[in-house]
Formats: structure tokens, sequence, C-alpha cells
């Protein structure tokens, strides 16, 4: 938890630069009407057993993600809406204030705290120089606001499941990698994914939303996966990457290896 951690933003920008901003629906839907883009990262995990109640990692991922299958292989997929840019968010202003501060992502609200509350702080491992850490007089890292932040992000994160899974299966997103190997990062384009969000909001309003099952594709760059994955039937194709964490194309977006 990041609770007894003192903080205080020198605003250096760097989180606003080259990210791919976690979004709620609402949050997808805005960012696309002031003209951003917005991806769709999916996270695939073979899931065989249900996990003890006592592995709460396990039961954290399993909230965050629906049921699905690839070929034979039962497995649970994660779809998190992005708002994505290279170089300077299209909101940062010259002197590296937010020009959407008010109605900014819940996710902006909440860096450098972690949303997850079973990730451990580790401020090295944030964007943010040492100064910020240093401030001579005690600022809660953690305020009502970034509190709040959190809780109701943590809450949308799972109510939100089915209709992300809803909107993968109206815009034919069926590929995704496994966890930890890379991730695949779909990129429809505006129109699609506006027609998508407002069939999806139709539903939600009319409580008409389906629950969402598929069948999946699995993406790895890895010949041990690829070969692991046709052992037990799983529907997979296999990625050749030229350099390591090499950017490849696929269509409609780009699967990102990692390690080797
Ligand atoms: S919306 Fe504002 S706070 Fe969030 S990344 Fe963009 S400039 Fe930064
Ligand atoms: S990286 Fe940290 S210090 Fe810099 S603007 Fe973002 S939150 Fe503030």
């Amino acid at each position: 938890m990041n609770d007894d951690v003192g903080f205080s933003c020198t605003s250096c920008g760097k989180c606003c630069h080259d990210l791919k901003l976690p979004l709620s629906i609402s949050e997808a839907v805005d960012w696309l009407e002031r003209g951003g883009e917005v991806g769709v990262i999916c996270d695939l995990m073979p899931w065989v057993d249900e996990p003890p109640l006592t592995d709460m990692v396990a039961l954290r991922k399993k909230s965050l993600s629906f049921e699905a299958t690839s070929g034979q292989l039962k497995v649970r997929v994660t779809p998190i809406l992005v708002a994505q840019y290279e170089g300077p968010c299209p909101h940062l202003l010259s002197d590296f204030r937010c020009g959407q501060y008010e109605s900014r992502p819940l996710a902006c609200k909440i860096y450098p705290a972690e949303l997850n509350p079973l990730q451990v702080f580790d401020p090295n491992s944030k964007l943010c120089p040492s100064d910020a850490w240093q401030a001579e007089i005690f600022i809660p890292l953690i305020n009502q606001e970034v509190h709040l932040a959190i809780e109701t992000m943590n809450k949308l994160s799972v109510l939100e499941v089915n209709a992300k899974a809803n909107l993968c299966r109206i815009m034919n997103i069926n590929s995704a990698a496994l966890s930890n190997q890379g991730y695949v990062l779909h990129q429809p384009d505006r129109t699609t994914f506006q027609k998508a969000l407002t069939e999806i909001n139709d539903m939600i309003q009319s409580g008409t939303l389906p629950e969402s099952s598929a069948d999946w594709c699995v993406l790895t760059h890895l010949d041990v996966t690829a070969a692991d994955l046709k052992s037990v039937g799983a529907v997979f194709e296999q990625i050749q990457l030229e350099n390591l964490s090499k950017t490849v194309s696929i269509p409609n977006g780009i699967y990102i290896g990692f390690g080797g």
C-alpha cells in the first residue's frame, strides 16, 4: 500500500508522455470525442483450475477478466481500454499543466500511487524525479481525491468486464498475448470504436447486454509456448520478432513481445 508515502509532484510532465492510459468506458467515449485515439489491450491467461480462495492475486485477475476458450483450452481474457499517444499527451500544456485537469481520467488522478491494492509500492518504479519524494513538509500521496479515484477505478474495472468483452465481440477483436510474454494492442478506427461504444451503452441502458464468450487466438513469439499451446489444442499463431521487444504489426493493431 501507499498510505504512508509522502509526495509532491514537481510537474515534470514525464507521466504525460508516451503512455497507454487505462480508461473506463465513459472515459473512452470522452477521449474519442475530444479527438484522441483509443485502443484495446487484450491479455490472456490459461485458466484450467479455479484458484483457492486464499490466492488473492489469482482472484483479482479473475475479477478483471472474462471466461473464454482458445480451441480446447479454457482461458480468461482481460480487456483494457487505453488512451494511446506517442510523445506528449494532447492535453498537456506547454508549461506541463494538464489542459483537462478537472476531467482528466482516473488513471491520471491516481498516478504515481498504485491502483492494485496487492502491489507493493515502489517509488523507484515510477517516472517521478527523486525530489518529488523528498519534500520538506509531508504531503500524503493518497489524499481524498486519489483515494476516491483508486476506489472508483477498481470498482469500474470489475463492473465493466462484460461490457468490454462485448466491445471486443462487436469489433471482431479475438486475439491476445499471454500475460507476461507480451501484449496485443488492437487499434480499431474511430468510427468503428464510437459505433461499438454507442451500441454497448444502449445495451447497458436497456439491460440487454449479453454475457459474452468467444473463441480466442493466442499470439506468441516463443517457440516453447507455441509447442505448449499446440499440445493442449489451443488456437494460436506464432509471431516472428526480428529483435527482442520489437513491435510487429498485425491486422488492425500491434503485437509487442517481451523477453526471449
Ligand atoms: S489527461 Fe492530463 S494528466 Fe492525463 S496524461 Fe494527459 S495531460 Fe497528463
Ligand atoms: S512524473 Fe511524477 S512528478 Fe512528474 S508530473 Fe508525473 S506525477 Fe508529477
